[in-house]
């Protein structure tokens, strides 16, 4: 049989986020930008929110499709996020989907570590997904419901010596997403969250430095070799792998899907 088969409708509406307002924190920058790429190529309009104002810039640049609305938020701020929610609802006309995406690391043992530092890294990657999950759900409960999903980690479910105070962060993660699926179902509301294997962005070539704070070459391949290997598909992953994880989880394809946290990471864990 010869000619093209398109994509049914069926399945295509299942997947497409047309006519969604998606809000996406920690935009500026790795797996954020490449999340409002997709989702935008998926119809979504997309609001992308981040404390880096040049890295919003260039996102709305590579987004070349769609009509994207750009605002810088400082996520360790409950005000912030709270009037974020509330100026996506008025300026995008909506607020179907909401990605906590924005986080930090913290390379430092636990006894090492900054007690500033760490409260900060607690602030953002915590409490900044908490106070996005309450403001969503605040704003989406009144409107019928929609998909928030939180970015963990593999680091939220395993020891991670060396970077402890980043993965105590992402476990509370985990325990949010359990809690706030369930007391958010009720509003229509579904809360998901992906945890990532390793994905070179700016965040994690934090890895690449050497003790002197240097990227070197030869740590930066003994890296991308090492993290490889941890998957039984022998590569790594890239934004876009995490990016269709979002989709999925963000359109009405997952619509009985709620209180889990995905793995994707080619399998390290299983
Ligand atoms: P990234 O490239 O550094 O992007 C994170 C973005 O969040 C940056 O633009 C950053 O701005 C911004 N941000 C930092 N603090 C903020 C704040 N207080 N308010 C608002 N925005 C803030 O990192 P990524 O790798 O894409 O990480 C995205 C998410 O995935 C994070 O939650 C991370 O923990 C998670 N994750 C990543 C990996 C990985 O291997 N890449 C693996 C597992 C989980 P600045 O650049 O100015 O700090």
């Amino acid at each position: 049989m010869t000619g093209e088969v398109g994509l049914a409708p069926e399945v295509a509406q299942g997947f497409s986020l047309d006519g969604r307002v998606a809000v996406i924190t920690g935009a500026g920058s790795g797996l954020g930008r490449e999340t409002a790429r997709l989702f935008a190529l998926a119809g979504a309009r997309v609001v992308l929110a981040d404390i880096d104002e040049q890295g919003l810039a260039a996102s709305a640049e590579a987004l070349r499709t769609g009509s994207a609305l750009t605002r810088k938020v400082d996520v360790s701020s409950r005000e912030e996020l709270g009037a974020l929610a509330d100026w996506a609802l008025h300026e995008a006309g909506g607020l179907d989907v909401w990605v906590n995406g924005a986080g930090i690391s913290y390379l430092h043992s636990l006894l090492e570590s900054d007690p500033a530092r760490a409260e900060h890294t607690v602030a953002v990657n915590m409490m900044g997904a908490y106070w996005g999950c309450v403001s969503a759900a605040r704003v989406m409960g009144g409107r019928g419901g929609g998909a928030i999903i939180n970015i963990s980690s593999g680091g939220g479910s395993k020891p991670l010596p060396g970077i402890g105070i980043y993965g105590m962060t992402k476990a509370a993660v985990n325990s949010l997403t359990w809690t706030s699926a369930a007391e958010f179902g009720p509003m229509g509301i579904r809360v998901n969250a992906v945890a990532p294997g390793w994905i070179e962005t700016p965040m994690s070539r934090d890895l690449f430095r050497d003790e002197t704070g240097r990227i070197s070459e030869e740590r930066k391949e003994a890296v991308r070799r090492e993290m490889a290997a941890k998957s039984p598909l022998g590569r790594l992953g890239a934004p876009s792998d995490i990016a269709f994880a979002l989709l999925y989880l963000a359109s009405d394809a997952s619509r009985f899907v709620t209180g889990q946290v995905l793995a994707v990471n080619g399998g390290e864990s299983m």
